[in-house]
């Protein structure tokens, strides 16, 4: 039977059918050690107690209600991530790309209602991924992405990451904000430095800019801070968050500054299902775990375990392994091969999963609530199997 979906993925050949923990498990029993999470979604593994009991609750009561009527877990939501952080107000969306969407809007909005409709564009990175609609594929930058689609949309003006001069040369009357991930994870698991985000910050306020931190991929925890800047101490205006956020139910929020947000009016933005009840209930529980400086303080010592360990594989094979790199939990290795490869031979004979990302690394972004004994046996498995692939190859 050929397959009906339309075929813009190419997924690995075994079929799960349950989920717990780390651990994902086939109809026949065939258990893998899963390092990928989803993509850094599954923030709490599968099938958290805390987080299904959560949407079961919600599940009896309704589960949806539209945006015209108040969504209490919505506002508490709002107000546990505001408080948390920077920012004063919450937008809530369904996916990554929809936040960035919203962030862009806040942006551009910002600029237009105080009295400077020319500033609309937003200075973006090299390697940046901000995902897939028009727009955010635009910011991204990424030919490979934009290939076919017919002319991208403007406004977006992409400068090389550390570069400060590269940035402020690029800034025109026509700029509205500067937008970036704190630490880069498609285009290959790439911390910006502190430095630079500081020197981003002091440019902004130079111009009258807005800064935007893409937080879909490390916030929320995955870097052992609630959000990744927080390491830096350097504050954006504006913020989106995705992935982790629900803990593996779809859910996008963008966080900002109330001066940031005032030109958003009712109805500047919307979404059907963005804030919908099972989402809210699934946030709010993701919080009540990952919202503790106990359970941060651990992400860290877990992080700093599974990068000496990594660091360790990488001493011995020197050849096959060129780097470790990351921050917290989201960590990856930048290998001599095509990483597709890598992570192919990982699943096939070493049962653990991992994601390929740019530049050729692996990218390594487990539960954060993986174990000790995990992230041990997880890097017995990675050595033994990499030290086949560099036989193998000599
Ligand atoms: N921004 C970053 C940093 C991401 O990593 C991703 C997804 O990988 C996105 C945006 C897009 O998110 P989504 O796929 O939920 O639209």
């Amino acid at each position: 039977m050929t397959n009906p979906l339309l075929p813009v993925f190419q997924p690995a050949p075994m079929v799960f059918d349950k989920g717990e923990g780390a651990w994902l498990t086939t109809a026949e029993g065939e258990r893998y050690l899963d390092f990928g999470a989803g993509i850094a979604v599954n923030s709490l593994g599968y099938s958290h107690p805390h987080l299904v009991a959560a949407l079961e609750t919600q599940a009896r009561k309704f589960w949806h209600l539209s945006n015209v009527y108040r969504i209490p877990d919505g506002e508490r939501l709002a107000e546990r991530l505001t408080a948390a952080c920077f920012a004063d107000v919450a937008f809530f969306a369904n996916s990554g790309a929809e936040a960035n969407e919203c962030a862009i809007k806040i942006a551009r909005r910002y600029q237009n209602a105080s009295g400077r409709p020319e500033r609309w564009r937003i200075i973006t990175f090299n390697g940046a991924f901000h995902g897939r609609t028009l727009a955010t594929m635009a910011a991204g930058g990424n030919p490979k992405y934009l290939d076919g689609f017919g002319p991208a949309v403007g406004g977006f003006d992409a400068c090389p990451l550390e570069d400060i001069n590269a940035v402020r040369a690029r800034i025109t009357l026509q700029t509205a904000a500067i937008m970036i991930e704190p630490i880069q994870g498609e285009s290959g698991v790439r911390p910006v430095s502190h430095d630079f985000l500081r020197q981003l910050r002091a440019l902004c306020d130079e111009f009258g800019l807005l800064l935007i931190y893409d937080e879909i991929q490390c916030g929320v925890g995955r870097t052992g801070y609630l959000f990744a800047h927080q390491e830096a101490g350097v504050a954006p205006d504006i913020m989106s968050l995705a992935k982790g956020l629900g803990g593996g139910f779809p859910v996008g929020a963008c966080l900002a500054t109330r001066a940031a947000a005032f030109g958003m009016v009712a109805g500047s933005h919307g979404s059907t299902f963005g804030g919908n009840p099972l989402a809210m209930a699934v946030g709010n529980a993701v919080l009540d775990i990952v919202d503790d400086e106990a359970f941060l303080t651990e992400v860290r010592r877990k992080g700093e375990r599974l990068r000496a360990a990594l660091e360790q594989i990488a001493s011995f094979l020197p050849d096959l392994i060129l780097e470790v790199r990351g921050r917290g939990l989201m960590l990856g290795i930048r290998t001599a091969r095509e990483p597709r490869e890598i992570v192919e031979a990982l699943r096939a004979h070493a049962q653990v999963l991992t994601i390929a990302a740019g530049d050729n690394v692996v990218r390594i972004v487990p539960p954060l609530t993986v174990s000790d004994e995990e992230i041990d046996l997880f890097a017995d498995r990675v050595r033994h199997a990499l030290e086949q692939i560099s036989k193998r190859a000599a």
